[in-house]
């Protein structure tokens, strides 16, 4: 995916603040994930489930997912019920989540704030996406929550599906309601 200057610009700063701490750009991201996450925490469990909505990045489908891609995202058929995606679409779907789209790229998040027009968004994503994704919200006044991969990549990837169901508000008793 082509960077936008203003893209270019936030990872340089990225790369030289690595370069002073003498860190990783993976520290200084998850650093800034998890400041973001610390000062939206209380707002974010304010907002009312009806006006937030999720980001699922694609790559978290299964290899042989039968989703369409449709003009806001692929569109889940809960094909597999161990599928990471369908585990979190139902869990937000259940609690009455304002909606849960699973983006082919990054740049799909603006077109979908647009007509969503949400108050709240939980965001899973990799280390980069996340960032952009977290200045995004930001400049629009948004209340957003991220949750990285812990095993990114373009296919195959993973997130603690525990940890994104618990920030959704699922009671520890009512998980396994998520399968199936
Ligand atoms: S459950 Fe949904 S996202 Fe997962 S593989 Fe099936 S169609 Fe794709």
């Amino acid at each position: 995916m082509a960077e936008s200057l203003l893209e270019i610009e936030v990872l340089n700063r990225i790369k030289a603040e690595a370069k002073k701490n003498g860190c990783s750009e993976k520290e200084v991201i998850q650093a800034y994930i998890q400041k973001m996450n610390q000062d939206n925490h209380d707002e974010f469990q304010r907002t009312p489930i009806k006006e937030r909505i999720v980001l699922v990045p694609q790559c978290l489908r299964e290899s042989d997912c039968k989703a369409p891609l449709g003009e806001n995202g692929y569109v889940c058929q809960h094909c597999n019920p161990e599928c990471q995606v369908n585990q979190i679409s139902k869990a937000a779907d259940r609690l009455g989540y304002k909606g849960v789209y699973i983006l082919p790229g990054g740049s799909m998040a603006q077109k979908i704030i647009d007509f969503s027009k949400p108050h709240a968004i939980l965001g899973i994503a990799c280390e980069k996406e996340a960032l952009l994704g977290g200045l995004l919200l930001k400049k629009l006044g948004i209340i957003g929550r991220g949750i990285l991969l812990f095993r990114d990549g373009c296919v195959n990837t993973l997130v603690k599906v525990a940890d994104v169901l618990k920030i959704l508000g699922v009671k520890l008793d009512r998980r396994q309601d998520t399968k199936g």
